[in-house]
Order: structure tokens, then sequence, then C-alpha cells
């Protein structure tokens, strides 16, 4: 009821000749805005607010829509890509654990590898980025602006970390055992901030897909991922303090499994954020028509 209530002044206007009734289907051209279906009865107005999306024709207009649409998709799912390379190793430990505390890395998952490909999808999804951060709307772009700078930031680091972290693995560089859990700490730091720029950007381009602002059950909130990495991270710190020797190393598995729920939380998260900038995509390339081109209002004003 929320946005289908605030009608437009419909008095005298009348429907042109696209819209059939949203119940039966019936032609209501040339009947008053006003009126109901001769067939079934529904009012003319619940048929007209399905087709056109009022709330969405008030927003300012996006320069470049089918653009915004693509990058945001090209972005979302490069960053999942990027995240199941990435935490295949982590997710992989709960379901073939040994028990030992040690990852399991079958050789046909070489995992340094694995992370560096993950690296280089995170910097592609940079690319997206860039095709978002010239001014695409009218109004709200400074909001937009500082949004994508974070997003820009955070993915950066988030793939360089990821990278060096795949290089020393790929290279079996000597570290201590915490270079590895600090590296990935400072990745969920920058991980939340490029979240909370992404979330931003969802919001503003968002509102233009009915069907993203109105859903409930599908919609992927960027602050449970924002848990889930504060969830990593929280396991990471874990780590550290074990292998430090603030506690018995026994408790390693604990951490690791701490780290293998957030992953995959994250994972799945990003899957409905994929679907989710699918949908914007679409209704971007293809708004509903303006309230305009269905109605047909009298001559004397608008
Ligand atoms: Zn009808």
């Amino acid at each position: 009821m929320t946005d289908s209530t605030e009608s437009p002044t419909l008095a005298g206007a009348v429907v042109r000749d696209l819209l059939y009734c949203r119940r039966c289907g019936y032609s209501l051209r040339g009947l008053p805005a006003e009126g109901n279906c001769p067939e079934c009865g529904t009012a003319i107005w619940q048929s007209v607010i399905h087709t056109v999306d009022p709330a969405a024709s008030r927003l300012p207009k996006l320069r470049n829509p089918r653009r915004v649409g693509s990058a945001l998709f090209w972005l979302t799912l490069s960053i999942f890509l990027a995240g199941v390379l990435y935490a295949a190793e982590s997710v992989q430990f709960e379901l073939i654990g040994t028990g030992n505390g040690h990852w399991y890395t079958p050789p046909w998952l070489p995992e340094g590898q694995l992370r560096i490909a993950s690296g280089v999808l995170g910097l592609l999804g940079l690319i997206a980025v860039a095709r978002l951060i010239r001014p695409q709307a009218e109004a709200p772009a400074r909001i937009i602006q500082m949004n994508l700078s974070w997003l820009a930031i955070g993915l950066a680091v988030w793939s360089l970390v990821i990278l060096v972290r795949g290089f020393i693995e790929v290279t079996g560089l000597i570290v201590t055992p915490v270079t590895i859990p600090w590296l990935v700490l400072i990745g969920d730091i920058a991980a939340i901030f490029g979240l909370w720029g992404m979330r931003g950007i969802f919001i503003a381009v968002g509102l233009r897909s009915r069907e993203y602002r109105t859903s409930r059950s599908s919609r992927q909130g960027a602050k449970s991922m924002m848990a889930a990495v504060c969830g990593d991270a929280l396991g990471r710190i874990f780590q550290i303090g074990l292998l430090r020797g603030c506690a018995d190393d026994r408790y390693l598995p604990i951490s690791e499994i701490i780290i293998a729920v957030s992953s995959l939380m994250l994972l799945i998260g990003f899957a409905y954020l994929v679907m989710n900038s699918w949908w914007i995509r679409r209704s971007l390339r293809k708004p509903p028509p303006q309230l305009d081109e269905i109605l047909q209002y009298p001559q004397q004003d608008k």
C-alpha cells in the first residue's frame, strides 16, 4: 500500500490503448482512470500502478541506466566469484575437515593459485566500479560518489590483500604463523568499508526496481553481510591470540569453524546480491512506462 495509494491527479484522465486489466486482461482503452474494470470490477487505478511504478518514475533519472545496470551486475558477479575462489578452502574445511586443526588441501585445489585468481577477479570488479564512477544521476550524485569511493577503496585493498596472501602461498615464502591471519584481518576491515559503500549504491539505484524495492525475503541486506565479515574477523583475532600462545592450540579448530561459517554466510549473501543486481539491471534496461504514456489527461491543464 505504500507507493500505490499516493495517486497523482486522476481527474478526467482516460486510459490510452496500452493498458489491460491486471486481473482479467480486459482492454481498458478509453475508460476513465478513476473507474472500474467493466469485466471484473477491479479499480482501473490498480492496473495503472501495476504497469507504471509511479514511485520509480518520481526519482531523478540516471544518465545512462543501461550502463549502470550492467556495471552493478558485473560488479556483484565478479565479487561473488572472487569470494567462491577465496573461501573454497575455508568452506571445504567444514565439509572434509581432517580434525587435526590443519587445512586439508587436496592436490587438485592448490590454494595459492585459487587465491591469486580470486584477487585478480576482485581487481576486475574495479573496472565495473570505474564504469559507475562518472556522475550518473542528476540529483543525489554526491552521495553516490562517496559510496563509490568507499566501495573502490574497500575492493582494491581486499583484492590486494588476497593477492599478497596467494603470492605467499604460491612461492612458499617463509612468514610468521600470525602473518596470514593479520593479512586477512586487514582484508576484512577493507571489506566492511566496501560493503558500506555498496549498500549506499544499492539503496540509491535499487529504488528504481520495484522488484528490489518491495522484496522482503530475497533482498540481501548489507548489514548481515557486514556481520558475517565481523564473524570472520573475530575468528582471525581468536586465531592470532591462540597462535601467540594466549591459550591452548587445541582450540584452533573452533576459530576455523567460525571462519568457515562466516565465509559460507558471505557467499550466500553475495549470491543473493547477484540476483538483486540482475533485477535492478532488468528494470534499468527496460523501465516501466511513464504515467503519461498510459493516461491521457484532459486538454485544459496538464
Ligand atoms: Zn478486469
